[in-house]
């Protein structure tokens, strides 16, 4: 571990900057940070600016950027459309209090690109637009349970805030009443005959929410035939289906996962891409669910039925005019293709790092995300094309934080910033930045090596 503490203070050393700015931020913020995947031990960089793929640190650093607005900017910062479409209504103004156009044109653009929206609405995140799906699928059904899938991510509010992270039957927050958590069963990935175990024994069960890509981005990749027997199933029981698209929305298919695998959920969550990387986030689907968000003449269904939904941004003009441009150009059809592509020559770069290597390390993933999974213990045994893992979800899903967080710390000194375990790719990640962000994972995993090799035991 002595070599492993030199080269943390390298990292130190290197960014006095933002060493100062976390110091100030610890005095205001636990623990210093604002979102809890930022937070990096011994302190995490401070940002000033963004082009492309690239940000740059108070330090003057430069880094080829794999966070890309946690996976809202499938083109890039400030890609010129999207900030000429910002600027204009900056000009015009933030918030009208109002209804506006560009909010009329938005809803117009999700209901054309996605199979299942028949009607929308808008809101401020993909916590706020799962939250609602959830309500919209009680409301719809009068029942009160919520099925969710072992490793899949939600948001943080209470009815999705167990069996996201393993042990998967323990909340992964605190401050969440028991009672609540009874509402949430939570099954594993893949497993039709559990479900339907559940739906035959259980009649308060009112939706089951997903993501279609599979958990967490699709690290433990769901499959096109477990979504139609899902799609099949949930409709036999009367089961809301909600497809969480708040990562596959836009980038799948320019009508997400659903489009893509040609399987049409009741409802979806959308969130990051739909507002073109200012904050937003949407709910569409059947209108015979969402009409339980309209007013209606009879006093009673609004008092008793209508689900209530203000919120100070809903449909904010700023993420309006950012969500509408950004979804122009991908129904153009380049945009995703292109970001498939440099997402599968990065896989590929690391991978052929990894073997040099000869650690048991494994970069997969489809699409454009990239997943990292250390220490995997592959039975495969390299017959498996490193795409799609469908080892054991628990040992997928099971993380070493502190290696983590070295991982991410040697790749910043290397000019790398990332989340850790997975990158969201963009259009603009072409061949230069992947080669250089192959040197630079060959230089990281050289120093983690030699700093810790007690975590590389090979098998
Ligand atoms: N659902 C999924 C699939 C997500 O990946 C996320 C965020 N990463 C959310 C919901 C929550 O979105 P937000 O962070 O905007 O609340």
């Amino acid at each position: 571990m002595e070599e492993a503490v030199d080269f943390q203070r390298t990292y130190v050393e290197d960014h006095q900057g933002s060493k100062g700015l976390y110091e100030r931020a610890v005095e205001v913020f636990p623990s210093g940070v604002t979102h809890d995947s930022r937070f990096l031990k011994p302190f995490p960089i401070y940002v000033t600016g963004a082009l492309g793929v690239k940000k740059w640190d108070v330090d003057n650093h430069e880094y080829i950027d794999y966070w890309m607005g946690h996976g809202s900017l499938i083109l890039g910062h400030r890609y010129p459309d999207v900030v000429e479409a910002i600027h204009g209504q900056l000009d015009r103004g933030t918030h009208y209090g109002a209804c506006h156009e560009l909010e009329v044109e938005w809803g117009e653009r999700v209901v054309e690109m996605v199979p299942s929206a028949e009607r929308v609405r808008f809101m401020a995140s993909g916590t706020e637009a799962t939250l609602m799906a959830i309500r919209l699928a009680r409301s719809y059904t009068g029942k009160r349970k919520v099925i969710r899938i072992a490793g899949h991510y939600h948001g943080w509010h209470d009815a999705v805030s167990i069996g996201v992270v393993p042990p998967f039957d323990v909340p992964n927050s605190s401050g969440i009443p028991e009672e609540l958590l009874k509402l949430t069963l939570v099954l594993p990935p893949e497993d039709l005959q559990e479900l339907k175990k559940h739906l035959k024994r259980d009649d308060d069960v009112a939706c089951v929410i997903l993501e279609p890509s599979g958990g967490f981005s699709g690290a433990f990749p769901a499959t096109g035939d477990y979504l139609r027997a899902l799609r099949e199933l949930t409709q036999t029981f009367g089961v809301v289906l909600i497809f969480d698209e708040v990562i596959t929305g836009f980038r799948y298919a320019p009508g997400g996962a659903q489009e893509y695998y040609g399987v049409t959920p009741d409802l979806s969550s959308f969130a990051k891409i739909v507002a073109g990387g200012l904050p937003g986030g949407a709910v569409a689907g059947k209108r015979e669910i969402m009409e339980y968000l309209e007013f209606k003449e009879d006093t009673q269904w609004n008092r008793n039925k209508k689900i209530l939904h203000p919120g100070t941004f809903n449909a904010n003009p700023m993420s309006a005019a950012a969500g509408v441009a950004t979804l122009k150009i991908i129904a153009q059809g380049e945009v995703i293709p292109k970001a498939n592509e440099n997402a599968q020559s990065i896989r590929n770069t690391l991978n052929q790092v990894i073997d040099r290597h000869g650690i048991n390390w494994c970069v997969h993933g489809e699409h454009s995300v990239v997943h990292i999974l250390m220490n995997h213990r592959c039975p495969q045994q390299g017959a498996c094309d490193r795409r799609r893992c469908t080892y054991d979800y628990r040992r997928i899903y099971q993380k070493d934080p502190p290696l983590l967080s070295m991982f991410r710390c040697a790749m910043l000194s290397q000019g790398v910033d990332s989340i850790g375990d997975h990158w969201w790719i963009s259009w603009l990640h072409s061949n230069d930045v992947v080669e250089k962000t192959g040197e630079a994972f060959d230089k990281t995993i050289k120093t983690l090596k030699e700093s810790l090799p007690d975590r590389f035991n090979t098998p």
